[in-house]
């Protein structure tokens, strides 16, 4: 406890952090604390997991006082870190009591209305803060404390222009403190334009790899589900998260896992607050095991008791592949790593290990049983994209369908080949593979057999950084299934893709 008080950390503070049972502070915690409480700028490099919100809390704590208006205001990327950031300010707050208004959109504005007339601190995400200013609920002139948290990914969610906005509503007498895992040019913009001679502090990355062993699987296209299923039935683990690039994989995944027996929840930015909060609810309270999820619903998102992630998915750098490996391995717990590599994620796969700081050993794969996926009710491209049957959909194409996705092979009958072996990317060059990760290890299967190969021909890239294919089909969805004989499509995997 000493550690803390040295740090200036007052006594109400200093209560709360010991019913927590912290031991010391962390690097960031040590490294911008006095310095904070100093009153200075701090810009703080760190990712989500560092301990950041203590760091802040600390001084937001300090400084309030009661029944005096907005005294700090706390901006986030997502709904989820608001109502986290707000619940910690809470605890660490225990003993100084103060109000704490989480505002943030997909909840009825009235509630809010009601509690920011008394709050003393605010929490929430740019879009309701600033619908809040222009309807005159909120007024920041109080303001003395501005946090700007996860800013990068704010920067990144395409919230700019709101945060500019918020940031000229606080009087231009305040303390600014900004944390962000990256310092990216739109970051550093910001700073340069709102932040006066701040003081840069940063730790490293929480994530202690030796304490969080990394694997992947070579896995074949067709059997990448039940590699999840039969890893998630034999690994022993605590809760489990396991990452999407699409909303529309995550439904996939979750739905399925459910039918494998498995106690899964999705969450992705598809659905309304309350069924997040549910979800949430569900998961903390440990009530389901595995929640399966998209980057941005998990963003920043801290849940204690995550023992592994998987990434069903890759991500699409070693940028996105540490936020989401830093949900585990929390505050000095040990956690699990597990990625699911099929020919599909091998471009996002050999980016992550451009980063030298990632050591991902391969283990082998083993035999699988094959899961026979079922799907539930599901939206239009759902349907199209594993050859769901529903009402005007009449074309079932020829060939065989593919157990495992539900899609169909278009003549093609070997199992290998079928996912995503629609584009003419994965239809050349059968025979020789020649993919090699940055340390010269290859990957993949080589030689006829597996059938599959890297090959930059024929897609393009969404947002998310996923192939997407038959862009040139985009509004002929009919297309895809029509006859091609014996030869795959190109088409088959337009619109494959949804949404975050
Ligand atoms: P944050 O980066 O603020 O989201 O914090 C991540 C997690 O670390 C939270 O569960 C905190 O309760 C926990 N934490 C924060 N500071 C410490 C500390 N000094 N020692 C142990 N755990 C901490």
């Amino acid at each position: 406890m000493e550690k803390f008080r040295e740090l200036g950390i007052i006594e109400p503070i200093l209560i709360s952090i010991k019913e927590e049972g912290f031991k010391k502070p962390t690097e960031i915690q040590e490294k911008s604390i006095p310095l904070i409480l100093a009153g200075k700028d701090v810009i703080a490099c760190s990712a989500t997991g560092s301990g950041k919100t203590l760091a802040f809390a600390s001084a937001i704590i300090k400084n309030a006082e009661k029944g005096r208006g907005i005294g700090s205001l706390v901006l986030t990327p997502t709904r989820e870190l608001a109502e986290q950031v707000a619940k910690t300010l809470e605890m660490f707050s225990k003993h100084k009591p103060l109000e704490i208004a989480a505002v943030y959109g997909g909840l009825s504005i009235n509630p809010q209305i009601t509690r920011l007339r008394s709050a003393d601190v605010v929490v929430g995400t740019p879009g309701r803060i600033l619908d809040h200013m222009n309807r005159g609920t909120l007024n920041l002139q109080n303001v003395k404390i501005l946090v700007l948290d996860e800013a990068d990914r704010m920067l990144d969610m395409g919230f700019i222009d709101d945060v500019r906005k918020i940031i000229r509503e606080c009087p231009m007498k305040r303390q600014t403190l900004l944390f962000s895992a990256t310092i990216t040019p739109e970051v550093a913009h910001l700073i340069s334009k709102h932040i006066k001679n701040p003081i840069e502090v940063s730790a490293e990355s929480y994530v202690n790899p030796e304490k969080l062993p990394q694997v992947y699987y070579d896995s074949q296209d067709n059997l990448k589900f039940s590699l999840l299923v039969h890893l998630l039935k034999h690994e022993k683990t605590e809760l489990v998260m396991v990452f999407c690039n699409t909303r529309r994989n995550t439904d996939f995944v979750a739905k399925n896992l459910k039918f494998a027996g498995i106690d899964a929840m999705a969450i992705h930015g598809g659905f309304s607050q309350e069924k997040r909060n549910f979800v949430m609810g569900r998961f903390h309270s440990k009530s389901a095991h595995v929640l399966v999820c998209t980057d941005v619903a998990a963003r920043g998102l801290d849940i204690p008791g995550i023992s592994h992630i998987y990434n069903y998915d890759i991500p699409k750098d070693s940028k996105e592949y540490i936020h989401r490996i830093g949900r585990t391995a929390r505050a000095g717990k040990e956690g699990k790593v597990i990625n699911i590599v099929a020919s599909r994620d091998y471009e996002n796969f050999s980016r992550v290990l451009h980063d030298d700081n990632l050591k991902i050993s391969k283990e082998t794969t083993p035999l699988v049983e094959r899961v026979v996926v079922k799907l539930a009710e599901s939206p239009r491209g759902f349907h199209r994209r594993f050859g769901g049957i529903s009402r005007g959909f009449n074309r079932e194409p020829m060939g065989n369908r593919n157990r495992e996705t539900g899609r169909f092979n278009k003549g093609y009958g070997q199992s290998g080949r079928s996912f995503g072996g629609t584009n003419r990317g994965d239809n050349r060059g059968y025979g020789r593979t020649t993919n090699r990760f940055p340390n010269g290890e290859r990957f993949g299967r080589q030689g006829r057999s597996g059938g599959f190969k890297r090959d930059g021909g024929g897609y393009s890239r969404d947002s998310g950084g996923n192939r997407r294919v038959g862009e040139r089909n985009r509004g002929n969805s009919n297309r895809q299934f029509r006859g091609t004989g014996g030869r795959p499509s190109r088409y088959g995997r337009s619109r494959r893709f949804g949404g975050r």
